[in-house]
């Protein structure tokens, strides 16, 4: 069997490791330049690769070709791969066919990596055989070939779902959909609904599908479509920001609601009470029980970058929230705040349609920060509804401009509605040059 691998991240690297593991004769293939910790990998392991090209002639030898995500479909000769009959996969349904553990398979436009991770926390503290994978941390592929595992959580973006084939998660998690990415989608949402759906193609009635029951797109979808398995569906609303309750799909009784205590718990807002009743159906639909889902509740620790409490200077609370990088992330964080706000945004705007958070700013927003290179539509849109909107080209004049305006009991939230590539490398740094400044502001730096 010889197996090409188009793109040599962690996912391409995974399924080269697990493609060799089963015999087959490969090929990594990447038309960029490899990080260093991969390309050593790739020869430790004595497995055969190319960088910074692409030679067609090899790649058109194998009998699979196993792309990762970020390749899209439409370039010339993956589509000319796939006239002459080649099957073209992702590492996700690739490894997928070569295992028979428990998939618990999590996507959606915003929430995913918090469902995943927290799902993955219920099922390590419940004492279970679990790996944590897919787009965070290391790859399905490579669990599969380093360990056996009993269950695998995945975090599924849209791109990884496009190139699966018979890929069935045995639970699966679809939090929202909302516009993103639209550009790989011909800028039509259906594709884009279309794609998100595919996580439960595959499935069977004995499998569970878990939706969001509010999600307009989710819904209208579902009213065309007949899906196999056995749906639950999460309302994503909470009165109660002090206790978790969730309706059990069986229903009936007291025992139709299950009670959790949130007051211990790091995740805060009604988005992240709907990703916890998400991940908590998961756990209970493995037989989880409510003491170890307390437990876990009350010991989880999200990534940074998503409503990360950064530090309370003079009375102020900084969050960075940096991930939120559309308007409907905002519109949660905005939403979580029950202080006056200093509001960070700005950035590449992707589009934005700001009106559905225009209420929220009305009525929680002091004052607006725009860090960004072009901050034009930030200013049309709120300078009708704000009084003090300022721009800044850096982290650390942003920290400081907020700490003006914020008063003893205050949030001033990085929570951008942008992508970041204008002033920043990615998210993550334009988090941490915000964490810095806080920093060094509450130290008198
Ligand atoms: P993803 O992996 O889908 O990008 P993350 O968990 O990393 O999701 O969160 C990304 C951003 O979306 C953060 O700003 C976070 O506060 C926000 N967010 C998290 N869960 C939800 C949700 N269920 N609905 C809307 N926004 C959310």
């Amino acid at each position: 069997m010889k197996t090409a691998i188009l793109g040599a991240g962690e996912s391409g690297v995974g399924a080269a490791l697990l493609a060799q593991k089963l015999g087959h004769e490969v090929f990594v293939s990447d038309g960029g330049i490899l990080k260093d910790n991969f390309r050593q990998e790739l020869t430790d392991k004595g497995i055969p690769y190319e960088e910074s090209k692409h030679t067609w002639t090899s790649i058109f030898e194998a009998d699979v070709i196993i792309k990762s995500p970020g390749i899209p479909d439409g370039l010339p000769p993956i589509q000319t791969l796939r006239q002459s009959g080649k099957e073209i996969i992702s590492e996700i349904e690739f490894a997928g066919r070569h295992t028979a553990a428990t998939i618990i398979g999590i996507t959606g436009s915003n929430g995913k990596t918090t469902t995943t991770r927290l799902t993955y926390h219920l099922f390590k503290t419940a004492g279970l055989n679990v790996a944590l994978g897919g787009n965070v941390g290391t790859s399905f592929a490579r669990n599969i070939t380093e360990n056996k595992y009993d269950y695998h959580v995945l975090e599924l973006s849209s791109f990884q779902l496009d190139g699966i084939v018979h890929f069935r998660p045995n639970v699966a998690i679809l939090l929202n959909i909302t516009p993103d990415h639209l550009d790989r989608y011909e800028y039509k949402m259906e594709n884009y609904v279309r794609s998100k759906f595919r996580i439960a193609m595959n499935q069977q009635p004995e499998d569970i599908l878990i939706l969001n029951a509010d999600d307009p797109e989710v819904q209208n979808h579902l009213k065309s479509k007949h899906l196999a398995p056995r749906l639950i569906q999460v309302p994503s609303r909470f009165a109660d920001t002090k206790r978790l309750a969730i309706s059990s799909p069986h229903g009936g009784g007291r025992e139709g609601a299950w009670v959790f205590d949130m007051t211990g718990c790091s995740l805060k807002g009604q988005h992240n009470f709907f990703n916890a009743a998400c991940a908590i159906h998961a756990a209970k639909s493995v037989g989880i029980n409510d003491e170890a889902i307390q437990q876990a509740l009350n010991t989880f620790v999200n990534d940074p970058h998503r409503l990360e409490q950064v530090a309370i200077v003079n009375g102020v609370d900084y969050i960075n929230d940096s991930k939120a990088t559309n308007v409907d992330s905002v519109f949660y964080a905005l939403q979580a705040m029950e202080k006056p706000v200093i509001w960070i945004a700005g950035g590449t705007d992707k589009g934005n349609d700001y009106g559905p958070i225009e209420n929220l700013v009305r009525q929680k927003v002091k004052a607006l920060i725009c860090l960004g290179i072009d901050n034009s539509k930030l200013q049309s849109v709120f300078s009708p509804i704000l009084k003090n909107i300022e721009e800044v080209k850096s982290a650390k004049e942003a920290v400081d401009r907020a700490t003006i305006y914020a008063e003893n009991g205050d949030v001033v939230l990085l929570s951008p509605a942008c992508a970041s590539f204008d002033l920043f490398k990615n998210y993550e740094d334009r988090g941490e040059q915000f964490k810095k400044s806080v920093f060094e502001m509450s130290n008198g730096k």
